[in-house]
């Protein structure tokens, strides 16, 4: 059978492509190498019952017509639930969004003097042309206060000094935030009339899936099947062929016994990581474009779940761990993002998220080694007793951040211009899909909007002209002028960390 649409991926964005080619009775298939979840790196893992979110997942999206996705699939099975966040630091817990009143006392008299006095330099001196993440979050805070609240977090995710950070990644991820907006935020509570107008970071209330995102997923899968589409579990792509005598695709996966199984379509919509896919387009690409695909670079992630008798130590959904004695990055707390994320509620399950490279210490270490060390971090950080840790399991994510270093931009360019001249019906949605540092929301409008310039049989949408906040942006004058107001900062390259 030949489909209108093989797509790679049964994540957000190809599950998202799939639905809406399907509603439209175009016929598709989606390959997914994961031979149990869907959902990438939205998925839930259930160990005894207990689920795990990669990382916890917050639905909410500036774009209406995303949250009309949403409850379309999951409808009732959605629950609106208030977000309670803090910082762990130097002992002490910090509401976050801040609160200054607190943050000054916890922070006690002298620290919090300096803090304003930084704060205050910071404005007398503004630096006007920012280009790294220190830069960037110092001009708007101050030193001392980056110090404490935002450097030791972004260098345990990033692996490099905040010095190395591009400050695009300041501006796209804390973006509309600012040391006046917590302070308005935490002062005069008030919800915004207009979506558009709320600062993602602060948001107090987001949309949840009783039994997490990948119940989400699973429910789009299911509507996908239901309308004939197909999705194939435990099928990793590994060719993708043009074959110009019949214009069809000739995509090849790999099930797990190394069976291989050919699959022809009009067209092929991509969400894995650009540097894999660019490896298996044939006829092949142009050197430049391999070598831009080979360039870029990624941060992969592991959660460990523990399961703890629950002592009511805490509710927060998550805390970050902004002390530089552990390793642990931020913790989970899956029964505050829905109870039926346990099967039991005496107990609880949190997810100690530790950032890393693939291949190094922390990602070969043992599973049981990676609970050992969780169990000794949990009690160093007054979350848990380990004594009170009764099992626990190890979640490894390649791939969850596509690094924005000094390059990556240019190496994407250059991809999707080989792309589109060489390959018109292949496209790229999501977010290692286009190397997007970005939410399930932008994710999905990339996916939607491909599925509309399929069905129209020509490209109508940029997809590249979604932002972050999945707003699409006509191109031309006057989409260039709305997408340059959205970049605080200007662009600028750094050197590579080593
Ligand atoms: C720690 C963390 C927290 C996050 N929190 C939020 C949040 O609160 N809210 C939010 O909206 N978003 C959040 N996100 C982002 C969200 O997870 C992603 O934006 C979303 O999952 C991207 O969807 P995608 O379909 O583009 O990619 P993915 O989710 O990565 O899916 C891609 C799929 O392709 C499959 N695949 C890859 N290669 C192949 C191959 N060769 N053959 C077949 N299949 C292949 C993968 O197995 C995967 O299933 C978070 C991400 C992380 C890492």
């Amino acid at each position: 059978m030949n489909f209108k649409a093989a797509i790679i991926g049964a994540g957000p964005a190809g599950l998202t492509a799939a639905y809406e080619l399907s509603k439209q009775r175009a016929p598709v298939v989606v390959l997914e190498s994961d031979p149990e979840y869907v959902g990438g790196i939205s998925r839930t893992v259930n160990y005894k019952g207990f689920r795990f979110d990669i990382g916890g997942h917050r639905f909410f999206s500036k774009s209406r017509e995303v949250e009309d996705v949403w409850t379309e699939i999951a409808g009732d099975d959605m629950l609106d639930r208030p977000r309670a966040s803090r910082i762990y630091y130097r002992g002490q817990f910090f509401t976050y969004p801040l609160k200054p009143f607190e943050a000054l006392s916890k922070l006690g008299l002298i620290e919090s003097t300096l803090c304003m006095l930084s704060f205050a330099g910071a404005r007398l001196h503004p630096t006007r042309d920012p280009k790294t993440f220190e830069e960037w979050v110092t001009d708007r805070f101050g030193k001392r206060l980056f110090r404490i609240f935002f450097k030791t977090y972004t260098e345990k995710v990033w692996g490099m000094s905040c010095n190395e950070i591009s400050a695009d990644w300041a501006a796209q991820r804390i973006k509309g935030l600012s040391l006046g907006s917590a302070i308005k935020h935490a002062l005069f509570v008030r919800k915004p009339k207009d979506r558009k107008q709320i600062v993602k970071t602060l948001i107090d209330t987001f949309r949840y899936p009783r039994l997490g995102p990948g119940m989400m997923w699973e429910a789009c899968t299911e509507k996908v099947r239901k309308l004939g589409g197909e999705v194939l579990l435990g099928r990793r792509v590994v060719g993708c062929r043009f074959d110009s005598a019949s214009d069809l695709w000739i995509v090849t996966s790999r099930g797990a016994n190394g069976d291989l199984q050919e699959h022809r379509a009009e067209h092929v919509i991509s969400s894995m990581p650009i540097r894999e896919l660019v490896a298996q387009i044939e006829p092949r690409l142009p050197e430049a474009a391999l070598q831009a695909a080979r360039s870029l670079r990624y941060r992969d992630f592991l959660t460990v779940g523990l399961i703890v008798h629950d002592r009511g130590r805490f509710s927060d959904n998550w805390i970050y761990i902004h002390d530089p004695s552990v390793q642990v990055g931020r913790v989970q707390n899956y029964k505050s993002w829905s109870p039926e994320m346990v099967p039991d509620l005496g107990y609880c399950s949190y997810g100690l998220e530790y950032f890393c490279f693939e291949g190094d210490g922390l990602w070969t270490s043992s599973d049981s080694a990676l609970i050992e060390l969780a169990k000794q971090e949990i009690q160093k950080v007054n979350l848990a007793s380990s004594a009170d840790v009764v099992d626990g399991c190890v979640i490894r994510q390649p791939k969850a951040y596509p690094v924005y270093d000094d390059a990556y931009q240019q190496h994407v360019d250059t991809v999707r211009r080989a792309l589109e001249e060489n390959c018109p019906t292949l496209h790229l949605v999501g977010r290692n899909g286009m190397h997007k540092y970005n939410n399930q929301d932008h994710a999905m409008m990339t996916a939607m909007l491909t599925a509309k310039n399929i069905l129209a049989g020509a490209r109508k949408y940029d997809v590249w002209a979604v932002n972050q906040d999945a707003e699409y942006h006509e191109a031309g004058a006057a989409g260039a002028k709305a997408a340059e107001a959205e970049t605080p900062v200007p662009v600028r390259k750094l050197a590579t960390p080593a």
